[in-house]
């Protein structure tokens, strides 16, 4: 059975002053031992989130990594920086592809330094709106999969935790969501792209394929509905407790139904 993850991008928002407050009133408002928690705050945030969740059971995610371990790169931060700070990272986020321009074979390279550090990734993959209006938006995902996990290996990704969040670019921020229905018919592509473009085969269906684009605690139980949705990557009702709890509260109850579907204990 997949986790339930509900993963937390706070994208260039908090400071450390007030990261760790926030940091743990989320953890408070969201204990459910169903659902795998991640908070992923800025850089400079890290230690206060860190220090503010010791014992929580709450993940703690950096949202971005170099591929290299050291060397003259400046302003950049390596996975060797990460130790003790981080053991997820969100990769390819699409703000990072549009702004940094990251491409599919340097997200790949950031993917094999995250796993061979341990550091669990959430590899994100998305289509633009004219790319989805013209029908192209299986074909664009497919082929970011290829350039980012050709090379890679399976096992190593699967073993270390390996994440998929699908996140229509058009629905990033901007209150918009993909349908329910699409957004579940993109997890089985990607599903069917890793097992037969990627030659991956059952082992696709353990990897995690969360949605991300304006989740909400009004909107997230449609998602997960969906069977083959595993969660939500969260950015900005992710800095509100309430919208958290909300969350985190829907993904429960999916959690249970799902072990009881499977007759596991939740
Ligand atoms: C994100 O940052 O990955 C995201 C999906 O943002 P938002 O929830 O604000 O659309």
């Amino acid at each position: 059975m997949r986790p339930l993850i509900i993963a937390a991008n706070w994208k260039m928002n908090t400071t450390p002053a007030d990261a760790g407050e926030l940091a743990a009133t989320i953890a408070a408002r969201t204990e459910e031992p169903t659902v795998t928690r991640v908070i992923c705050p800025p850089y400079v945030c890290l230690a206060a989130v860190r220090d503010a969740l010791v014992g929580k059971n709450v993940g703690v995610g950096a949202q971005n990594v170099h591929h290299e371990l050291a060397g003259a790169y400046t302003g950049e931060v390596s996975a060797s920086q990460l130790n003790g700070l981080a053991t997820w990272v969100i990769l390819g986020h699409s703000e990072r592809r549009r702004d940094q321009f990251e491409s599919d074979a340097l997200i790949g390279k950031k993917l094999a330094r995250a796993i061979s550090s341990g550091l669990r990734p959430i590899l994100c993959v998305g289509e633009l709106l004219d790319e989805r209006e013209s029908g192209r938006a299986v074909e664009v995902v497919a082929t970011q999969l290829r350039g980012a996990l050709a090379g890679n290996d399976v096992d190593a990704l699967i073993g270390g935790g390996f994440v998929i969040a699908y996140e229509p670019v058009w629905a990033i921020g901007t209150g918009r969501t993909a349908s329910a229905a699409d957004a579940a018919a993109m997890a089985e592509a990607i599903r069917a792209a890793l097992a037969a473009d990627l030659g991956w085969g059952k082992a696709a269906d353990a990897v995690p394929v969360l949605y991300g684009g304006s989740v909400t605690s009004a909107n997230i139980a449609e998602f997960l509905a969906e069977h083959s949705i595993d969660g939500g990557l969260v950015g900005g009702a992710s800095l509100k407790p309430d919208e958290m709890a909300g969350m985190v509260a829907s993904a429960a109850v999916v959690a249970k139904a799902r072990a009881a579907a499977e007759g596991k204990p939740a």
